[in-house]
């Protein structure tokens, strides 16, 4: 799948900088282009392989907006027509889709996300998607409520919202500040390993997935999740149907972005490895299997041919908000914004800062 790709915030970038790396090093030439978008000058800086806009400097003067999500959204709102300018050549006519990536918690990215998904809707036919990251259990309060906020208007802005938990891809014991390295790296490999399903083919089959079928996945709207898990594959691809299953459930159960989501609207099964490999009756069984789980009746599935000693599953769901860690998640914003209002004295503010009380 053909992608363009808008970082907005320090993880936006960052991950951004990751998945047009990966992409590049891996020659699947998915991603079109990659743009950084923020109000921290310093955090754009440090960015290499992608092009960079500051906005906001008015404003804060490069100094960043803080965790301050609404003043997130006055700068890219202010500035939204120069983001635009920068994108020309960067969403090109192969482009199949747009993503938007953000942390979720933060100001730039939290409150700017959502007002630049709103507008290239406005502007692109191709669908815009919001790549999300959702703050760990341990982050304070002022970041759960800020990403509460921005997720409800992401969901009701982008196509799909594909999230990671900031708490389901770093090692045990590490803190997540520590672990940003390690969670951005896994973010890269999987995410494009999806953007590059249906790019990278060779001895193209009737069995390989194609970009159509991560649209037609991600159609369901609402809150999409991602999952991987890999094994070393036998030469003998009747050997691998076991093996296929393992990192189907493994993908599922353990390996997803946003643990516990397993039952959903959609969902997409690509099998990666050598297409020898592969064993059909394996890739078969995998895809009833994500049917019972999903509880849905669009399981959709498809080969990566790569060349590997490993078999791949990356499961993606669509329309998984349903899931108890989104419910947790929510509560958790809630129970944060309540928090806020009870230490704040401006009654002004708690007026207009209701948004949170009926996410869902
Ligand atoms: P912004 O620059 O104002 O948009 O704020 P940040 O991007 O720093 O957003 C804060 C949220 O993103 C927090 O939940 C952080 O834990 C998370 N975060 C910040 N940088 C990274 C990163 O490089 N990777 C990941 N996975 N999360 C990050």
């Amino acid at each position: 799948m053909k992608v363009s790709l808008i970082g907005v915030g320090q993880a936006g970038g960052n991950v951004t900088e990751r998945l047009a790396r990966f992409d590049a090093d891996m020659g699947f030439g998915a991603v079109q282009g990659a743009l950084a978008v923020n109000s921290a000058e310093a955090d754009l800086q440090s960015l290499q392989f992608v092009d960079t806009q500051l906005i906001g400097a008015d404003r804060v003067n490069g100094h960043g907006v803080g965790a301050d999500n609404e003043l997130g959204t006055e700068v890219m709102q202010s500035d939204i027509q120069q983001v635009l300018n920068s994108l020309d050549g960067r969403v090109s006519s192969k482009s199949e889709a747009i993503f938007v990536v953000a942390g979720l918690g933060g100001g730039t990215g939290s409150g700017g996300a959502p007002v630049l998904v709103h507008h290239l809707q406005q502007i692109y036919d191709v669908p815009v998607y919001a790549l999300g990251v959702l703050p760990g259990r341990n982050e304070g309060a002022l970041y759960q409520a800020n990403a509460g906020r921005s997720l409800k208007t992401l969901l009701r802005e982008a196509d799909s919202t594909l999230l990671i938990d900031n708490d389901s891809w770093h090692e045990q014991g590490e803190s997540v500040e520590g672990a940003f390295d390690t969670i951005n790296e896994k973010i890269a490999k999987r995410v494009g390993l999806l953007f590059a399903s249906g790019e990278a083919v060779e001895g193209v089959g009737e069995s390989v997935v194609d970009s159509s079928e991560v649209i037609n996945t991600l159609r369901a709207g609402g809150v999409a999740a991602l999952g991987y898990a890999t094994e070393i594959a036998s030469e003998d691809s009747s050997e691998n149907i076991t093996t296929t299953m393992t990192v189907s459930r493994q993908a599922l159960l353990t390996g997803t972005s946003l643990p516990d989501a397993t039952e959903a609207d959609s969902a997409l099964l690509v099998i990666a490895g050598d297409p020898d490999a592969i064993p059909r009756k394996g890739v078969e069984k995998a895809r009833h299997w994500l049917e019972d789980e999903t509880g849905s009746m669009q399981v959709r599935g498809g080969d990566f041919p790569l060349d590997s000693d490993r078999l791949g599953a990356l499961v993606l769901l669509g329309g998984a908000e349903r899931s108890d860690r989104i419910q947790r998640f929510m509560d958790r914003a809630r129970e944060a914004k309540k928090e806020q209002e009870t230490e704040s004295t401006d009654h002004a503010e708690q007026l207009t800062d209701d948004r949170l009380e009926n996410l869902f």
